[in-house]
């Protein structure tokens, strides 16, 4: 198995902080701004490289704010994460999972309610004063 062939990025941040790079997807991609082959179509919401227009140019992986556009090292064509799920259910430990904007969008408010309700105990524990 060879990490620079993934499609998806793990960054380590000190001792113990790894945070996985992804393509996001976007609604307006960056690196599809910056094709000069129109080799990047967004397909039912997900961004994808056409490798048979693909040049290896590079211009994408300068592009994405992201770090999420990569050249595979054998083919030297662009690749980004296309959800095929592969490294889901290939992750020994089970830290990878695939969900849909509304998902996100419910953690979120989790963690912004787990964060109020600190914040609450903190005031009533009065450890503000
Ligand atoms: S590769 Fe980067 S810019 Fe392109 S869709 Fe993915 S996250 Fe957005
Ligand atoms: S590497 Fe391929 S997909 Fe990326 S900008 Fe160049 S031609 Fe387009």
């Amino acid at each position: 198995m060879n990490p620079r062939k993934s499609r998806v990025r793990v960054v380590r941040k000190g001792r113990l902080v790894d945070e996985p790079i992804a393509c996001r997807n976007c609604a307006r991609p960056l690196c599809r701004d910056a094709c000069p082959k129109d080799a990047i179509l967004i397909n039912d919401g997900n961004v994808i490289v056409d490798q048979e227009l693909c040049i290896g140019c590079g211009a994408c992986v300068k592009a994405c704010p992201f770090g999420a556009m990569t050249l595979h090292p054998d083919t030297g064509l662009a690749i980004n994460c296309d959800l095929c799920g592969e490294c889901v259910e290939a992750c020994p430990v089970g830290e990878l999972r695939i969900v849909s904007p509304d998902e996100i969008a419910g953690d979120i408010r989790w963690h912004s309610l787990d964060r109020l309700a600190v914040n609450l105990e903190d005031r009533i524990m009065g450890k503000e004063f």
